[in-house]
């Protein structure tokens, strides 16, 4: 997986239709593992999403703001980084929005 600093736009531009998902998947790993902004960059461009730090960035800093995550500053070698954690109330909203997906998953790809 290739890394670079370059600005990722969404495929045919279609970002607002996918910001739901990708918030949704940056709790998902929040909830499983602390996160930091470059290492979801890559989790996410891995899926196919290519979002640049000045989209990832705020939406992280929305979603702690919103209560669904939790930042804490980590010295790494000579800089700090933000790593990110699932609140409880994020932890509830990702369960909660499971059998939205699934439904929708439904629909869409089932045909029900
Ligand atoms: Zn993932």
């Amino acid at each position: 997986m290739s890394k670079t600093n370059i600005e990722y736009p969404m495929p045919g531009n279609d970002r607002d239709l996918y910001s739901g998902l990708i918030r949704l998947h940056v709790l998902h790993h929040a909830v499983r593992e602390p996160i930091f902004g470059l290492g979801m960059a890559d989790e996410l461009a891995r899926h196919g999403y290519r979002i640049s730090p000045g989209t990832l960035y705020p939406l992280l800093h929305g979603l702690e703001k919103r209560g669904y995550l939790r930042s804490t500053a980590v010295q790494n070698g000579k800089s700090r980084r933000k790593v990110y954690r699932a609140t409880a109330a994020g932890r509830k909203a990702l369960q909660l929005a499971k059998s939205k997906v699934r439904e929708l998953f439904r629909e869409l790809i089932e045909g029900k």
